[in-house]
C-alpha cells in the first residue's frame, strides 16, 4: 500500500529533509518534527502509520519519547523505529529492549532507506 503517513522526528535539518524527500518521492505522506515534545502531540493528533525517531534530541530524548508514546493509548500501538547514529551491538540491543520496533542507521542510506521503511510499514500492517 502506498501513501502511508510517516512521522519523522529528527533535529538534524539535513537528515530530516533527506528522509522526507526520499519518502515523499516513493509516495509516502510525511510529518516532520525536530523535537520529541512536538512529536508526541503530532502523533496523538495525526496517528501516523509509523514513527521514525531520532535518539539524540534537544530536550526529551527518543527513548523517553517512546515510553510516552507507549503510555498513551492513542499512540501505544504505532510502530516506532529508532533513527540512530550509534552502531554498536550493545546499543542495538538497548533499543530493542527499550521497545523500539526496529532501528535504522544514520547516515541514511539513500538507496536502502525507502525499502527499509516499506518493510516496517508492511510488518505494522500485518500486525494491526
Ligand atoms: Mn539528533
Amino acid at each position: 500500500m502506498a501513501g502511508e503517513l510517516i512521522l519523522i522526528v529528527e533535529d538534524n535539518e539535513r537528515n530530516l529533509k533527506l528522509g522526507r524527500d526520499l519518502l515523499q518521492f516513493k509516495g509516502y505522506r510525511t510529518l516532520e518534527t525536530s523535537n520529541a515534545e512536538e512529536a508526541l502531540a503530532v502523533a496523538a493528533a495525526e496517528l501516523p502509520h509509523l514513527i521514525l525517531m531520532d535518539i539524540q534530541l534537544p530536550g526529551m530524548d527518543g527513548v523517553t519519547a517512546l515510553g510516552r508514546l507507549r503510555e498513551d493509548r492513542r499512540t501505544a500501538s504505532i510502530p516506532v523505529v529508532a533513527l540512530t547514529a550509534f552502531a554498536m551491538q550493545a546499543d542495538r540491543e538497548r533499543f530493542v529492549q527499550a521497545g523500539f520496533d526496529g532501528y535504522l542507521m544514520k547516515p541514511i542510506d539513500v538507496r536502502q532507506f525507502p525499502e527499509q521503511v516499506r518493510r516496517y510499514c508492511e510488518r505494522a500492517g500485518k500486525e494491526g
